[in-house]
């Protein structure tokens, strides 16, 4: 425990200070600013390196207090008001909070306090970096931004029903992308009373994590299970797919046809709509039917092949390319598609929806597989919630490394606050991309199946009710996310 001093005559202009001892004595002022924070070290000792003199528990307890100021001017969202500090790999630190929904006409947009606190690094490091290179004479035509990149994050915030916060779905998918897997976030407790500081760094899920505990997680963890290892056998199945599908690709460009939908999604259905709310207790225990894994299996791969010999015939129409060989076909798809994703959802009356994503020269804007199935599903979701997801990839990137992607956390969580009405959980299964020729055994073993908390460690479920919202309540006090 240290103590720390708010230094009322501090006269650096706006700044908040703070007056501190680091464990071995040396004393630290620490500013807070408009959108940064200074660590000023001793006069006697100007080459002090913070990060060194604070023990970890130390710049917990400076940063939560610096966080509970720093949210106090912000605006929050409806009464949820998050405050995201990070720290840079070159040990400068940023801070920023979320704006709410009232700031856009959108009722479904978000502005999260991590991802405009990377904003604002960025912005203060170009403006600073720019100053530099003026300084020391340097033609300004060279001056680039660029990311900074973060190794810890302090994130605070909540409210009664959520004591505490993680980063959502989107903020988990920008932030792998800024910092190293081992990268650390805090999440503090929301209240602001707290004298002692506990860290619980062995929950897995958010909902094991007591009140008034900081969660710590790496941002690998919060990222979990972003990429499945295949078996070998799976890993060389794939692999030959890939040859399949260009020798597909290939007879039909030769011929001029099209894959017809010979597998439909009506073959998926049950033949009878369960009927919701009269046979709860046998749902509960059985979830509605699978239908047949080679009804699934054929139906996915067939949607992949349907769309894949769509963009490699209109990439090399643009291009009149004539060359119709399985191996130049393979080239293309290397060079110009990313991947091809198919979905289907099944909800608690039983019903299953699909949908297709598609990332190629061709394909200019897409959403995710998984959630244009949700989105056809949508007359159902006030009744009904996502039992099952099914997802099937095509990717060569991902053939190459021997692995089955799942989706980008934002999708996640979307689907999470749809899940089941039953269940409040959503069972996702990830079968490899395959040339057809697996027996029903086969792609019962080869399906990998994941919970959403094992996909999303960080999410509770409840939150983000939109009624609560703006759309029906200007003054309400609704829940958001970080
Ligand atoms: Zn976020």
């Amino acid at each position: 425990m240290i103590e720390i001093y708010q230094d009322a005559n501090h006269d650096r202009g706006k700044a908040m200070g703070y007056v501190t001892e680091a464990s071995q004595g040396k004393p630290y002022v620490i500013e807070l600013h408009s959108n940064h924070v200074q660590v000023i070290p001793p006069s006697d000792a100007p080459d002090s390196d913070w990060r060194k003199d604070f023990t970890e528990e130390e710049k917990l307890q400076i940063f939560d207090r610096i966080l509970i100021d720093y949210r106090h001017r912000t605006i929050g969202d409806n009464g949820f008001v998050i405050a995201a500090l990070g720290v840079t790999k070159e040990g400068d630190i940023y801070i920023s909070g979320n704006a709410g929904e009232e700031h856009s006409s959108s009722p479904f947009h978000r502005h999260c306090a991590e991802r405009s606190m990377v904003k604002v690094a960025a912005d203060r490091d170009a403006y600073n970096r720019k100053s530099e290179h003026r300084r020391s004479g340097l033609p300004l035509d060279d001056f680039k931004p660029r990311f900074v990149d973060f190794e810890a994050l302090y994130l605070k915030g909540g409210n009664a029903k959520n004591p505490m916060v993680a980063p959502c779905g989107d903020c988990t998918d920008m932030l792998i992308k800024r910092m190293p897997p081992e990268g650390k976030i805090y999440m503090l407790p929301n209240d602001e009373e707290r004298q002692e500081l506990r860290v619980n760094t062995k929950a897995r899920y958010i909902t094991e994590v007591k009140p008034g505990e900081v969660w710590l997680q790496t941002i690998e963890q919060l990222n979990a299970n972003h990429a499945l290892a295949l078996p070998p056998a799976m890993m060389v199945e794939q692999r030959q797919a890939f040859d399949v599908l260009c020798e597909t690709i290939a007879r039909h460009l030769e011929h001029g046809t099209t894959i017809d939908p010979h597998y439909k999604l009506e073959e998926l259905q049950p033949t009878h709509r369960l009927a919701i709310g009269t046979k709860t207790a046998d749902l509960l225990r059985d979830g509605p039917k699978i239908s047949s894994p080679m009804a699934l299996n054929r139906f996915l791969r067939q949607e992949i092949q349907r769309t894949a010999l769509d963009r490699v015939r209109t990439i090399m129409g643009k291009d009149s390319d004539r060359d119709y060989s399985p191996a130049h076909i393979k080239q293309v798809i290397m060079d110009k598609i990313g991947l091809i994703r198919c979905s289907a959802v099944q909800l608690d009356d039983g019903q299953w929806s699909a949908g297709i994503a598609s990332v190629s020269t061709v394909d200019k804007a897409s959403t995710s597989a998984e959630l244009g199935a949700l989105n056809n599903a949508m007359s159902a979701l006030g009744t009904s919630g996502v039992y099952r997801v099914r997802s099937m990839e095509f990717s060569p990137a991902a053939i190459a490394e021997g692995v089955m992607r799942t989706p980008d956390k934002s999708s996640v969580e979307r689907l999470l606050k749809r899940a089941s009405k039953l269940t409040k959980t959503i069972e996702f299964g990830f079968i490899p991309y395959n040339a057809g020729q697996l027996s029903t055994r086969d792609v019962q073993d080869a399906t990998q199946i994941r919970m959403t908390r094992e996909l999303l460690p960080g999410l509770f479920s409840g939150t983000g009710d939109l009624a609560k919202l703006h759309v029906f309540n200007g003054t309400g006090t609704g829940a958001g996310r970080a």
